[in-house]
């Protein structure tokens, strides 16, 4: 492409809403634009860069059994009434009406609809499985959209929805996807990390998430950095194992006494009043599960992990009880709450607690606390088990190694959804036997949009954004340095229909600008490869070759120029992990 005839609004200035750095140059390099909050249009160099995403995606998800559908952005409200989404799903979801008064919903995702075709179509096992998948703009009204295209109201996913006729097809499914996505991202040239999410009530290891590793990302993943052990899973899934050795708690324990800790309600304040460090101390926290109170006991320096608690409750719904409940159920005021004396019927502990005793604890009582309780003697705990969030100083629960904290981009997700759909919906095939069933299905996403701006956020320098050459808007940048010496334009042009043959996707930098403003854009850009043809350069018979990434330069003869250009091509997509 001769970008004289292209279209490229370079800006000099961040704007003045841009916070992270994809969204600063995404827009200063000419990619996007701002419509409203969260919703974007594509500049041609932009959409460029998105339908090279596309493509890897499109081309890894055929080539695992995937088909492409492309199905409606409008979706009827009556198909969300029947899997409840419709009143669940909550303000994500734009919910407009129709000129006769009917619902209906902009889709955030497309559970309900592709489970409305497949229970339309598939009658018999023999149909099974069936993976369907679509590249498509979806709408979530986002509370807090931000960050351009990374947290968009608007934005492109790939999602894909498997079908199987039992639970080993279901997990064949997951895992010709699973290593599908480890393809995709590999391909596209990101550091990533697959990553164990929660899987809720399906249970098992049926649940990951793909993140592009950056300083910028919104989450906080676990990963283990022992070489040879891949762990790694989301703060929520993190498990923390059992302590080996409990024998401590079983040792002998004074009696329990109450301590006078007038105005203390934290934690800080009891530890500083009674001048204890905080693992000498236990935190009772008090949930609602469905009505009923439940108390959770953590170490005092540790937080309670929502999740983990959850699906230890069989994955109902649990709510932080309120301060009347807290009131009511401790009979003293917020802060006092402990596991002796308590009108709650349901106690869990954290396993780490069996490693010790003689601990501290809210008394029930205003401004008192307990000290020496042993929680085997004084108190009937349902069960130990792991309830707290990991932290960088616990081993690795799969190796021992050291467990370091990451950020990440989540920019895929894949799931096993069991029956939840298709039961509610009544998609059902009939088995060997004649016998009818519901399908098993699971969902597979990825922020096609996303990964645009994650793989800038990973890749940039104060000069600009550097992509990687597979999903670059082009890959490479030859700028012409003529000016009045027609000789270099001539042989600019020469070399530019050179690499076009040669199946280049080539920017053909021949404006009438200065050389600054070319180099300049060509870094904010950030095309991996630049050639820079001056008189200079002709006259010794070389062309000037800038890996962008690492800013290595050298010359490449014109004489035998293919040759050398491939060779060196190969170098640059090598640096980034890639083969050609
Ligand atoms: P997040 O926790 O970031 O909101 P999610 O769990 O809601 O993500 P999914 O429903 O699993 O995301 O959607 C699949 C993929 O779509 C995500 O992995 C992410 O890459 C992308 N995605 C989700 N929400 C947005 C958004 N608002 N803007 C851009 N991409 C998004
Ligand atoms: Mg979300």
């Amino acid at each position: 492409m001769r970008l004289s005839r292209f279209y490229i609004p370079t800006l000099k200035e961040d704007p003045s809403d841009a916070e992270v750095v994809s969204h600063k140059l995404l827009m200063r390099a000419g990619m996007i634009r701002k419509v409203t909050s969260g919703i974007y249009n594509y500049l041609p160099l932009g959409l460029k860069s998105l339908n090279k995403v596309a493509n890897i995606v499109r081309e890894e998800m055929n080539r695992a059994y995937a088909l492409e559908v492309l199905m409606p952005m409008v979706q009827p409200g009556d198909l969300w009434q029947e899997t409840g989404r419709w009143d669940f799903y909550g303000s994500e979801l734009l919910r407009v009406k129709d000129r006769h008064g009917r619902d209906y919903c902009l889709g955030p995702t497309h559970e309900e609809v592709v489970t409305d075709l497949v229970r339309g179509e598939v009658k018999s096992y023999k149909q099974l499985p069936l993976n369907l998948y679509q590249i498509q703009t979806k709408f979530r009204d986002e509370i807090r959209p931000r960050f351009g295209l990374m947290r968009g109201r608007e934005f492109v996913m790939k999602d894909a929805y498997s079908f199987d006729k039992d639970e080993a097809g279901a997990e064949d499914s997951y895992r010709l996807m699973f290593e599908a996505y480890k393809k995709i991202f590999s391909r596209i040239g990101l550091r990533f990390r697959p990553v164990q999410a929660d899987s809720g009530a399906i249970g098992g290891d049926f649940s990951h998430e793909f993140h592009v590793l950056a300083d910028t990302g919104e989450d906080t993943i676990a990963v283990c950095m022992n070489e040879k052990c891949e762990y790694a899973a989301n703060l929520e899934k993190a498990k923390v194992n059992a302590p080996a050795d409990d024998s401590a708690s079983k040792a002998e324990c004074p009696a329990i006494e109450e301590i006078a800790t007038p105005g203390t309600h934290t934690v800080e304040e009891v530890c500083a009043f009674l001048e204890i460090s905080a693992d000498k101390l236990v935190k009772t926290l008090l949930f609602n599960v469905d009505g009923e109170p439940v108390a959770a006991l953590v170490r005092g320096d540790r937080e309670i992990n929502d999740v983990k608690l959850r699906n230890l409750m069989g994955g109902n719904e649990i709510d932080l009880a309120s301060e009347d409940e807290v009131k009511e159920w401790t009979g003293a005021p917020v802060g006092f709450a402990g596991p002796v004396g308590l009108k709650v019927k349901r106690i869990f502990a954290d396993h780490e607690l069996c490693a010790s005793t003689d601990w501290v604890a809210g008394a029930n009582k205003g401004d008192t606390h307990i000290k020496h309780l042993s929680l085997g003697r004084d108190c009937k705990i349902e069960k130990f088990a792991d309830l707290r969030v990991i932290t960088e100083s616990d081993p690795c629960p799969d190796c021992g190694g050291k467990i370091e904290f990451t950020k990440g981009i989540e920019v895929g997700h894949v799931f096993k959804l069991g029956e939840k759909y298709s039961k509610a919906m009544d998609a059902t095939f009939l088995d060997e036997n004649g016998k009818s069933k519901p399908m098993i299905m699971g969902c597979y996403g990825i922020g096609v949009s996303r990964i645009m701006a994650s793989a800038i956020e990973q890749n940039n320098d104060e000069s600009g954004a550097i992509f990687p050459p597979a999903i670059a808007p082009f890959e490479l940048c030859l700028i012409s340095l003529g000016g009045k010496d027609l000789a270099v334009g001539e042989k600019a042009e020469e070399l530019y229909g050179q690499l076009m043959e040669m199946g280049i996707d080539v920017a053909y930098d021949d404006r009438k600008e200065r050389p600054g403003v070319k180099f300049a854009d060509a870094d904010l850009i950030g095309y991996p490869m630049q050639l820079v043809l001056g008189g200079k350069g002709l006259k010794n018979g070389i062309v000037e070759a800038k890996n962008r990434k690492t800013g290595e330069k050298i010359e490449l003869p014109l004489e035998g120029f293919a040759e050398a250009f491939t060779a060196w091509r190969a170098e640059i997509w090598q640096s980034w992990g890639l083969t050609l």
